[in-house]
């Protein structure tokens, strides 16, 4: 079948405009989880970098108590060889004492040393865990608010569309039975588009091409898609064509 008469060529192209505008809106609603799923994503990946900022400073804080804690213990080992200092009278004990002492005295500063570099690392990553804090917490905000005008677009998707649904059901129970089931039947098999308008091309009038699959009509075609009341079927994809001046009439010129 090359053309298709009927006198619901206006009826099925305005059909074809309501499923489209219902499928672009259907698109839309259907990447809304997957936009939100993806804003979640990128704002746990940045907690997990939060996590270990914070627990980097934490190590480093354990270890500065650690190395209090062996400061203290170096002092008391000193404390305790000079009490002993004064009771032994065996002159290798007191070397082997004194020797002792000089040993804990440079653990201690080792420490103590060891103390200045890791305060410096802790204020950096102090800083560090304070700017990321911050920035977690900016990303939430601006997450909660996309993720809040992402479902308002979905909730007034839906609502919508409830309306074009009940709208789409009239116009398609007006139409005869067997156009609507081969307009159901390619809108299956391409895609959504079953009724494709037709362009011509600017830069050679009179040169048309399918606005389903963009192939060139034929002489023949041409001729058809000018005619009142008729789809042309695409040579190439088999939608129905048909040229929005003959369905619309001319545009107004102003
Ligand atoms: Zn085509």
């Amino acid at each position: 079948m090359e053309i298709i008469h009927t006198i619901e060529v206006k009826a099925l192209v305005e059909l074809q405009k309501m499923d489209a505008a219902m499928d672009a809106k259907k698109a839309i609603a259907a990447g809304v989880p997957v936009k939100i799923a993806a804003l979640n994503a990128a704002f746990e990946a940045k907690k997990r970098s939060m996590s270990a900022a914070h627990e980097a400073l934490l190590a480093l804080q354990v270890k500065k108590k650690d190395s209090e804690l062996k400061i203290a213990e170096a002092e008391e080992g000193i404390r305790k060889h000079q009490r002993e200092l004064n009771l032994v009278k065996d002159n290798n004990a007191f070397k082997a004492l004194l020797s002792e002492i000089e040993n804990d005295k440079k653990n201690k500063d080792e420490l103590e040393t060891g103390i200045l570099f890791l305060l410096e690392e802790i204020d950096k990553a102090s800083v560090q865990d304070k700017a990321i804090r911050e920035e977690v917490k900016k990303i939430e905000e601006t997450m909660r608010a996309e993720v809040a005008a992402l479902e308002a677009t979905a909730k007034e998707i839906a609502a919508g569309l409830e309306t074009a649904k009940a709208e789409r059901a009239a116009a398609a129970a007006a139409l005869n039975p067997d156009l609507l089931e081969k307009y159901e039947n390619i809108r299956v098999n391409k895609k959504g588009l079953a009724v494709a308008v037709v362009h011509e091309d600017p830069a050679t009038p009179g040169k048309y091409s399918c606005g389903g699959c963009h192939m060139s009509l034929t002489p023949q075609k041409t001729l058809d898609i000018k005619k009142h009341d008729t789809f042309a079927v695409c040579q190439d994809c088999r939608r129905l064509m048909y040229l929005e001046k003959t369905v619309y009439g001319e545009p107004v010129k102003e």
